[in-house]
């Protein structure tokens, strides 16, 4: 498909992203606030980047940043095949874990993810991400979402089309109408 930009139809602005992550954020602080004061929070790069820098400022609890890299993505459609480029540099054992991604959609990349973490037997693990898409049954416990969505291709706000238009401050979709 060609990526037209001047078509994209916004469906989150830069306001409506700003409560959505809010809202994350206090849920994310009550949860952990009567067990611990401190997380270590991992973001999956590349796409939850903007989500997870905004949803750490707006967290008070201290914070270890931790990032992981992992693609199964081609342009718009998943590959299935699971490459590790980055992976996490210290201990998560018995630490309180949380996962930053910013969709699930068929679960693939989570699941991995999730199951690789817990083997290094965290204290608690949870994941946070901002969009979760029900086309699929993934299977994948959310336990903090920012929205559901349709089945929309979506780019902005650290979400790619073949690596571009992440930096939109906007989360939109192509309208082909
Ligand atoms: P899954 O492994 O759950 O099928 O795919 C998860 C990853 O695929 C997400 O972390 C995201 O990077 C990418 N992805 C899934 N849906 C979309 C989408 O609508 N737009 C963009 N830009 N990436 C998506």
């Amino acid at each position: 498909m060609e990526f037209d930009p001047s078509k994209i139809k916004v469906l989150y602005s830069q306001k409506k992203l700003d409560e959505m992550v809010g809202r994350v954020a206090k849920q994310i602080e009550d949860y952990y606030k009567p067990m611990t004061n401190e997380i270590t929070a991992i973001c999956v790069l590349k796409g939850s980047i903007h989500f997870y820098s905004d949803l750490l400022k707006k967290i008070n609890l201290n914070v270890r940043y931790n990032f992981v890299h992992v693609s199964s993505y081609s342009g718009e459609a998943s590959t299935g095949k699971i490459k590790v480029k980055t992976w996490v540099d210290e201990s998560l054992f018995d630490q309180y874990v949380l996962v930053v991604e910013d969709i699930v959609d068929t679960g693939t990349t989570l699941r991995y993810i999730m199951n690789y973490i817990k083997k290094q037997k965290p204290k608690d693990l949870k994941l946070a991400t901002m969009f979760d898409k029900k086309a699929f049954d993934h299977k994948v416990e959310v336990n903090f979402a920012g929205a559901e969505l349709e089945n929309h291709f979506v780019v902005g706000y650290g979400l790619d089309y073949d690596q571009l238009y992440r930096n939109l401050p906007y989360v939109g979709y192509l309208d082909n109408e």
